[in-house]
């Protein structure tokens, strides 16, 4: 039975870039079995082409055209800002006797290079090498993305955890150092939330804890840093955030958590937070480690005074007045 040929849409898409027509039947005939083939008569045709098909995964080029070289193609490829360029595959081909133009375009970035008069069986081979290589980079990027995600996120809420607060922090400490600029904590704990994992089971706590995060989310800006930083233990760092409105924002979400109804299957459980800040500029702030201690001493006050309540200073008080 003869093998089924793929769906051509299927195939991976290679861009030929040659002016000469007698190259382009041949390398057609040679790679259309495996490949999906655009061809472009010059570079500048090539660089758009490029643009607008961003599944191209990889370039088979000669060097001499009109309008724009092999070289100067490779240049804006390589020199472009654009992660997938970085990647790109680029086969050059050349003459036998052209080592120098060979060279030049090792140095400007070309993966490979074919002599011409071009041999079926190798460029094939050479084709499918890089275009594999290519693919085994992109699959590895794509998953050290995704661990460097997972080792900042907290599995429960999806929000940001204790080691992504720090690191942000330590980075924004610094901002804010360097350029004079606002910087606050809010550090926020569930009240008496071990009654409630008593009252209405473990699985109910999971779910306040989610409900929480989403009000946290919702009411901080994409600037901030919304983070789970222990069991029923939050914190948000607040850049270009004075202690005014850091205490401002602190009491916005004490008042909405006390107000939400927490509705978990026919019950309504009641939840409140107590909460302590902390800003520098005004507050001892060595590292981001203790500007969060300070606000975990006024967390601890706000406990202390009865919770369901924020503390903005060391006196215990709610407001600055
Ligand atoms: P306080 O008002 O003093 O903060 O009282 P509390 O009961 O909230 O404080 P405590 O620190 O004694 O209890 C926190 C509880 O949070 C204990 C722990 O079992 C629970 N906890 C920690 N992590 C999780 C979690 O991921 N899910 C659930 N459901 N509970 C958790
Ligand atoms: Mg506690
Ligand atoms: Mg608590
Ligand atoms: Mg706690």
């Amino acid at each position: 039975m003869p093998k089924p040929t793929p769906p051509t849409d299927a195939l991976p898409l290679l861009l030929l870039v040659e002016d000469s027509q007698t190259t382009t039947v041949l390398l057609s005939k040679y790679l259309s079995g495996s490949y999906r083939l655009l061809h472009a008569t010059d570079g500048v045709r090539a660089w758009s082409m490029l643009q607008e098909n961003p599944n191209i995964e990889l370039v088979i080029t000669d060097i001499h055209m009109p309008h724009m070289t092999g070289h100067q193609l490779l240049v804006k490829i390589r020199k472009s800002d654009e992660e997938r360029y970085q990647n790109l595959p680029v086969i050059v081909m050349t003459t036998a006797e052209d080592n120098v133009d060979r060279n030049l375009a090792f140095l400007n970035g070309a993966n490979d290079f074919i002599t011409k008069p071009i041999d079926e069986m190798e460029m094939q081979a050479r084709v499918k090498v890089h275009h594999r290589l290519a693919r085994t980079i992109r699959e590895l990027e794509i998953s050290r993305k995704a661990l460097a995600e997972q080792a900042t996120t907290d599995p429960l809420t999806k929000l940001k955890n204790r080691r992504a607060f720090f690191e942000n922090g330590a980075k924004a400490l610094a901002q804010a150092r360097r350029y004079i600029s606002d910087l606050s904590v809010i550090l926020l704990d569930i009240d008496f939330f071990k009654k409630i994992n008593d009252s209405y089971g473990h699985q109910t706590g999971d779910e306040v804890l989610i409900l929480v995060s989403h009000i946290l989310s919702s009411m901080a800006r994409t600037e901030d840093t919304v983070a789970r930083i222990g069991g029923e233990e939050f914190a948000l760092l607040l850049p270009d955030t004075n202690r005014l409105g850091t205490a401002v924002l602190a009491e916005r979400i004490r008042v909405a958590i006390e107000r939400e109804k927490f509705i978990v299957g026919d019950k309504v459980v009641p939840v409140t937070v107590s909460i302590g800040i902390a800003s520098f500029g005004v507050d001892p702030a060595d590292s981001i480690d203790h500007l969060l201690s300070v606000a975990d001493t006024r967390l601890y006050l706000a406990k202390n005074g009865g919770r369901n309540r924020i503390c903005v200073n060391d006196d215990g008080k709610a407001t600055f007045a």
